[in-house]
Order: structure tokens, then sequence, then C-alpha cells
């Protein structure tokens, strides 16, 4: 029996097949956008989001999203740089980060590993001390 689910975006009732959460007519409608959108700021490079929401018709929040995803992409080197780098605030075309932010995350992350691994052979009192010095700090 295939299961039945509200659509996401409109709420109509489809049939959920595991994959989607929205249903085929707005799935087709979101890819459409995702081409109108495209195909806009391919051709007005420099346009800014709420002019791109306006020619297209699409909202801006799914303009962002697929800036977020990193599926659209600014073009043009004079853009309008409309999205933020989550970590520093610098304007970016693609995607959360910016480059910078991007490899320094990377890079945290992996000391992140790193230092969890090693946490691992530390002795017990000296993570002890750590953590009191940490909270005398707070104070
Ligand atoms: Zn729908
Ligand atoms: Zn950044």
């Amino acid at each position: 029996m295939a299961e039945l689910r509200n659509c996401k975006e409109c709420g109509r009732v489809f049939q959920y097949t595991g994959i989607s959460k929205i249903c085929a007519r707005c799935q087709k409608k979101g890819e459409n956008d995702f081409n109108i959108v495209r195909e806009y700021i391919y051709e007005n490079p420099g346009a800014t989001i709420t002019e791109v929401a306006e020619e297209t018709g699409v909202d801006e929040d799914k303009i962002l999203r697929f800036l977020r995803e990193g599926r659209l992409e600014i073009v043009g080197e004079n853009s309008a740089l409309i999205l933020e780098c989550e970590r520093c605030g610098k304007g970016i075309r693609t995607g959360r980060f910016c480059d910078e932010c991007a490899q320094e995350l990377q890079k945290g992350l992996k000391d992140g590993f790193e230092k969890t691994m090693k946490k691992k052979e530390r002795p017990e009192k000296q993570r002890e001390k750590m953590f009191t010095a940490e909270r005398k700090k707070r104070r």
C-alpha cells in the first residue's frame, strides 16, 4: 500500500514514495522555478535578488534556497552580492560560507576530530583540572 502524505508545498495529498516530501506537481514547479531563475540571473548578471524575484515571480526565499544549496551561482563580476557568509558575513556567490571560512571550517572539523581522538588518551586528572580552570574563568 502506498503511503499518502500531505505535500509540504501545497498541502495536497499525494502518494509518498519515500523520496520527496512534495507532490510531483510542486516538484515540477520547483524545477521550473529553478530554471527560470537560473536563466534570468544568467541573462541579467548584477540583478539583485529582489529584482530576480519580481521579474521571475519566484519567491525570494526560494531563490535564496537555491543559492544556499549551491545549485545557483551568482554570475558576473559586478553582481550585487546578495549572500553572506554565515560565519564572517562576507559577500559570497553561492553556498553558505566564503572560501576562507569553508577552509577554516574544514580544518576545524579535522582538528576537532583529532582532539577528540587525543582526549581519549589523556589522563582523567588533567581533564578534571582543565574543567575546573574553565569554570573559574567564567566566574
Ligand atoms: Zn504540492
Ligand atoms: Zn566567511
